[in-house]
């Protein structure tokens, strides 16, 4: 954004320090605003450190269009801004800031140390050098009375601050610690913004195991498998932790089964714990075991079951196991368990819920208050894992600045060209 020598540069006021509210900073500093990024932990980007603890999966490799559909009923607006900065503009990102990424079996796309703090360190440090000034330790505490203007707790006192330009970048509501508390919620509506009610998405479900299951498999993978809910199946493997059960396919399934469980109290989900054998062939693996083996055995030995998978027959499978070769196959390929609640939002992925999309304009600027735009998770959209949460945090942020800069260069005194 060319200026006059005496006109000053823009000053752009960036809150949260994730994925998001960083891009934002980047974008805006690199059109010429002045920059500040305000965070109320003592360092920024945790959640995305938090993310490299498991691989850091940065996108996914498949067809613009097809990555879209992993948004369900994704706007237009989140469309638009996916498809302005696409995975490979991500990918390309993590190559200038000398990260390269693969791309695993999965599709998925990672960077190629597998750890988000090689690529953080090398980002905070070019974000300096493009004159980003980052406070930590400032919390956003609501708006001031002038417009642009928000007020900032800091550890010398509060202050308001009066910006250029806003942008809000401040998480979702998942994993606390790590500063996405969803405090800002109340401020926003209390701003008149609607704000969707925060919910757990990506996450466990939880399941009463009996003690003596836990006493020997908490903490087990259970390889292999594939759980169906509402006639979706996904494949991949499951933990049974203390409260229930973890891992992709649950996650997958994490966001139909909280659906189901607001709607009818409780939802039942069915495991494949055989799933590259069919019904009839595992029947006819168990007729073929030696005449006084136990259910256990046959179906560790004929069926071919891990000792958790068997323990999992045990304990979902009802007080009396079936005996009968046909029954007991039918009851590995469609283990049904029953689920009430899912893992509570604080230890979820990520959070469904937040600034509906509908109060942002295409610019991703709140229509309740000009010259604010909002970024990244706290924003209502919904996504499964697959490296599609860091994706939509990446693009709305560079819409939401570009859309700034945009709205900048109309507004009265500053120059459009
Ligand atoms: C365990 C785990 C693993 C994950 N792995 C992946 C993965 O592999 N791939 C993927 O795509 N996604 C993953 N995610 C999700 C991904 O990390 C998030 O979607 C992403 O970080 C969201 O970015 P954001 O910038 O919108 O929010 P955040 O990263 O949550 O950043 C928000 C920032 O705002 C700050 N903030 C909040 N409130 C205030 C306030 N009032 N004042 C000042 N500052 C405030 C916070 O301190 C924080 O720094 C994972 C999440 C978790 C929890």
């Amino acid at each position: 954004m060319p200026q006059t020598p005496t006109e000053p540069r823009p000053a752009a006021v960036v809150i949260g320090g994730g994925p998001a509210g960083l891009m934002a900073a980047e974008v805006l500093a690199g059109a010429g605003c002045s920059v500040t990024v305000h965070d109320h932990m003592a360092s920024v980007g945790r959640k995305l450190l938090l993310a490299g603890r498991g691989g850091l999966n940065l996108t996914h490799s498949e067809p613009t269009d097809d990555l879209l559909t992993r948004y369900g009923t994704a706007t237009p607006r989140l469309e638009a801004a996916i498809r302005a900065w696409p995975a490979s503009a991500l990918r390309a990102w993590c190559a200038e800031l000398g990260e390269p990424t693969f791309v695993g079996s999965s599709g998925r796309v990672f960077p190629r140390s597998f750890r988000a703090t090689p690529l953080l360190r090398a980002w905070l440090a070019r974000l300096a050098d493009a004159g980003v000034v980052i406070e930590t330790r400032h919390r956003f505490v609501g708006f001031g009375s002038a417009p642009r203007s928000v007020r900032i707790a800091t550890p010398d006192g509060e202050h308001e601050l009066v910006a250029d330009v806003v942008v809000l970048a401040l998480g979702g509501a998942s994993w606390p610690r790590v500063g996405s508390d969803g405090g800002w919620a109340a401020m926003l509506r209390a701003a008149g913004v609607e704000v969707a009610a925060m919910r757990p998405a990506n996450c466990g479900l939880r399941i009463p195991w009996r003690p003596e299951l836990l006493a020997k498999h908490e903490g087990a993978p259970v390889k292999n498998v594939q759980l169906s809910l509402d006639g979706v199946g996904v494949r991949g493997d499951v933990v049974i932790t203390r409260a229930g059960l973890e891992g992709g396919p649950v996650y997958a399934l994490a966001a139909v089964a909280r659906d189901l469980i607001e709607r009818n109290g409780s939802c039942t989900v069915h495991i494949d714990l055989s799933p590259d054998r069919s019904e009839a062939q595992l029947a006819e693996r168990l007729a073929r075991s030696r005449p006084g083996d136990s259910v256990n055995t046959a179906l560790r030995r004929a069926a071919g079951l891990s000792p958790v998978a068997a323990a999992l027959v045990r304990e979902l499978g009802g007080r009396t196991l079936p005996t009968a070769p046909g029954d007991l196959a039918r009851l590995v390929k469609r283990l049904p368990f029953v689920t009430v609640a899912t893992m509570p939002i604080d230890r979820a992925i990520s959070s469904a819920g937040g600034v509906r999309l509908d109060e942002v304009d295409d610019r991703f600027m709140l229509r309740a208050l000009p010259g604010v735009f909002v970024a990244g998770e706290m924003l209502d959209w919904e996504a499964p894992t697959g490296g599609y949460l860091l994706q939509a945090s990446f693009s709305t942020a560079v819409a939401a600045a570009r859309g700034a800069l945009a709205w900048l260069t109309e507004q009265p005194g500053r120059d459009s060209d």
